[in-house]
């Protein structure tokens, strides 16, 4: 390498006239940086390019530049910079790129180059600023392996892998896709995913996507389930799917794997024909050995030696076993085909829970466990096959029997959910194992088989329960804790037409009283006003009474069912039509402010509270009177111009009363003039105004406001009024609460004495500011 005489330079080349700020950051920089003089000597090089390259300066110095590059380069530089120097055709002047330099050891790097040309004292010279990316570039070639990687794997896996976008619009289609539904990749990709579904989920699809965008509520994403697919043949098959979300670029996006489990299918049909028909062929001689084993054993039994009555008796139990294994898998396979036919009708499973109840009484007489019915009701009428359903009970009684302790309690309840009715069957036992909870509804599972087969049983009940809980439209599950026992539990759907009440010619109320002489004295009173009553003096009586009877009023002992919880009373708030109907509560004198707060958190507010040591029947008369008199439903005026809201509202209250709708300020102060309405709901934000200027014009002594806007109503508005409600804080529940709480204290404001007789009702049934704030109160504490 030829070695041009060093300029007169200090360290670094800079001249000591030089800028000693520019020195100290050229010095200082992490890029290396070069200058070279039109030939292509070096004639500066910082201790940045001396980290790079591996060279000390004065190595380099005097040297040409090509030295740093690796051949060919190396050898067509001059070249390159004569050419430049002569025609001004850059290919890294002034532009920079990336480009391979060589270290002193030898080795190759890759290299940002950016190179300038400047005039020092007249002379060309060139200034090389050098980054080395080793680093960057090794991640960025590991990243592409891991991605082409990635990409091999989603080319040649057998599952079928899609992505969709929020929209739904298909942006991957994995080879295996294009296999499973017959499309290529091309032919899809921007489609909406739904072209691979059948209808009605291919219309369905988008709706479904757009709910769960804005809500989160999934039926397959995060969840998994086998689905029907359909080819671009039109062909549909089974297949399985799991969806998973994932953020790409801040963009919501889903992946799709997809398996065809049509084969799969094909073999599980097979298989479960084949165990069908074995069952089948096997039922005629077991029932003959079975027979014959029965008859030995009851008629000749005495007459056997001891050692063979026992083998018999072994051979019997067995076969009995077997008996049942068989029975259930050939009603599992009936089930699962969709073979059985379901004999729906109208039920009351209020009774059908009490005849499984019976008919496990000596069962659990056995096992020393007490069944307990907690709260039978007095109508929950259901569309069920009586005795499909008597089956699901009878294996979870029988479960919670075999697996309580001795002694236990099995409890078994029905619960009101919105539109169905839940059965609970709850026992004190030792739980199922958390390891075995996923595979309770499997078919032959049993948590420990060797306790199980103590305890008899296939492992096939809780799966025959299954599918005849989902074959009704309903849903089956359990919640189990170790040591301290297992509810499970079942929903019907409620038959939504109830069979057509008798109804009596005269108005009718049903007193619900254990005290006979009160309970006459109540009909009398009853009587003597001119309507009619049946008296009820035990909960199944009155639950028989409601269910065959309609009433207008009803008195119930707040005791009934003797268990201090209210049982009783509590049930009726959730049962048509007495969930509708006006009703006075009999308690003893110090039981009312325990009941007042408990029975209000459930919303039950009875009309009154009536003492049963010391019943004022004047007050009772009149709430007789008010009943017969006023036998209309309120109204309540709805001040309010959003639509959807109105219907909302219409139909969380109308069970309660019936709605008006007023969509602007005028409108509702010509509705106020021509009618009076129990109650006006106020939004404050109306298109002609205010809401809040409606308030001062009604009489609101007379027709309690409850203000219902988006924004807190300020103090001052809300001392003026009843309640005060926000939008999106006060759910639908305490709508219906805070309106029902102040309707029923106004049908006492309007007729009854407020000296009490009776006693003090719950506060929101009474007449005074506090009972008004504690009405109101409730709800203002939503937001404010
Ligand atoms: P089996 O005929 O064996 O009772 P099931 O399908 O009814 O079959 O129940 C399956 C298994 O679930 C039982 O063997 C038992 O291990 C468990 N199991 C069911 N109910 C209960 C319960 N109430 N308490 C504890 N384990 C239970």
């Amino acid at each position: 390498m030829s070695k041009k005489p060093k300029p007169k330079t200090v360290r670094n080349g800079f001249t000591p006239e030089s800028d000693s700020r520019v020195r100290a950051i050229v010095e200082a920089v992490v890029d290396g940086i070069i200058t070279i003089d039109s030939q292509g000597v070096i004639e500066t090089f910082n201790p940045a390019a001396e980290r790079i390259f591996g060279y000390d300066e004065e190595e380099v110095i005097g040297c040409n530049v090509h030295m740093l590059m690796p051949s060919p380069f190396r050898e067509h530089h001059d070249d390159y910079l004569n050419n430049y120097l002569q025609t001004g055709k850059a290919q890294i002047i002034g532009i920079g790129r990336e480009v391979l330099g060589q270290r002193k050891d030898g080795s190759l790097f890759p290299l940002d180059l950016a190179v300038t040309e400047m005039q020092v004292e007249g002379r060309r010279m060139f200034t090389g600023v050098v980054r080395d990316i080793s680093e960057r570039k090794a991640s960025e070639l590991a990243l592409q392996d891991r991605e082409a990687r990635v990409r091999a794997i989603v080319d040649t896996v057998v599952d079928g892998i899609i992505t969709i976008d929020g929209k739904g619009l298909i942006d991957t289609f994995n080879p295996a896709a294009e296999r499973i539904f017959g499309y290529a990749a091309s032919d899809v990709i921007g489609s909406n995913v739904s072209v691979l579904m059948p209808e009605p989920y291919h219309s369905e699809h988008d709706g479904y996507l757009a709910k769960f965008m804005h809500t989160g509520v999934a039926k397959v994403i995060g969840i998994g389930r086998e689905v029907t697919g359909r080819r671009k043949n039109g062909s549909t098959f089974p297949m399985e799917l799991a969806v998973s979300e994932m953020t790409v670029d801040g963009r919501r996006m889903f992946t799709g794997v997809v398996r065809d489990i049509t084969e799969r299918k094909r073999m599980e049909r097979q298989k479960d024909e084949f165990i069908a028909t074995v069952s089948h062929e096997l039922r005629t001689p077991l029932t003959a050995i079975g027979g014959a084993l029965g008859l030995v054993l009851g008629k000749h039994g005495g007459e056997l030696p001891e050692v063979v009555h026992k083998m018999l008796k072994v051979a019997y139990r067995n076969c009995d076993r077997l008996t049942l294994l068989i029975n259930d898998i050939l009603e599992i396979e009936k089930l699962e085909s969709g073979s059985l036919k379901f004999e729906l009708e109208d039920q009351d499973l209020t009774t059908l829970i009490q005849r499984s109840l019976e008919d496990h009484k000596e069962f659990a007489g056995k096992y020393q466990v007490d069944l307990h019915f907690a709260n039978p009701l007095p109508k929950s009428c259901v569309h069920v096959d009586e005795r499909r359903i008597h089956q699901v009970m009878s294996n979870l009684i029988s479960n919670a029997v075999k697996y309580s302790p001795r002694g236990g309690q099995v409890d078994v309840a029905i619960s009101c959910l919105k539109s169905k009715l839940r059965v609970h069957v709850k026992d004190q036992g030792k739980g199922i194992p958390e390891e075995f909870q996923c595979r309770v509804f499997d078919r032959f599972s049993q948590a420990d088989s060797s306790d199980t087969r103590a305890q008899g049983g296939t492992g096939l009940g809780l799966s025959i329960a299954k599918a005849i809980v989902e074959q009704h439209g309903g849903e089956i599950g359990f919640t189990s804790k170790a040591n301290k026992g297992t509810e499970f539990f079942f929903d019907l759907p409620v038959r939504l037409t109830p069979k057509p009440l008798k109804t009596s010619p005269h108005p009718c109320a049903l007193v619900c009283e254990m005290d006979k002489d009160l309970a006459d004295l109540l009909a009398k009173a009853v009587q003597a006003e001119g309507l009619c009553c049946d008296v009820a003096s035990d909960a199944a009586s009155a639950v028989r009474l409601l269910s065959e009877n309609s009433y207008c009023l009803l008195v119930v002992d707040s005791t009934m069912t003797d268990d201090g919880g209210f049982t009783f009373l509590r049930s009726l708030r959730h049962v048509d039509p007495a969930s509708q109907l006006p009703l006075v509560a009999i308690a003893e004198d110090n039981y009312h402010s325990e009941a007042d707060s408990r029975l209000e958190i459930d919303g039950v507010a009875p009309l009154a509270w009536l003492s049963s040591t010391h019943p004022k029947l004047n007050e009772f008369r009149a709430i007789l009177h008010r009943v017969l008199l006023k036998q209309t439903r309120p109204s309540i005026l709805h001040v309010e111009d959003d639509p959807d809201l109105v219907q909302i509202a219409r139909s969380v209250l109308e069970e309660i009363a019936d709605i008006h709708q007023a969509g602007a300020l005028e409108q509702a102060r010509r509705m106020l003039q021509e009618k009076s309405y129990d109650l006006v709901l106020l939004d404050l934000e109306l298109p002609d105004g205010s809401g809040a200027e409606l308030v001062d014009e009604i009489n609101t002594d007379e027709t309690p406001v409850v203000i219902f806007s988006s924004y807190p109503a300020t103090p001052q508005l809300s001392s003026k009024v009843q309640a005060t409600l926000t939008k999106t804080v006060a759910d639908n529940a305490k709508l219906r609460m805070t309106v029902r709480n102040l309707l029923s204290t106004q049908d006492q404001a309007g007729d009854f004495a407020t000296e009490a007789n009776m006693l003090p009702a719950a506060d929101v049934n009474g007449l005074t500011d506090s009972a008004r704030s504690a009405a109101a109160g409730d709800a203002s504490q939503d937001g404010h």
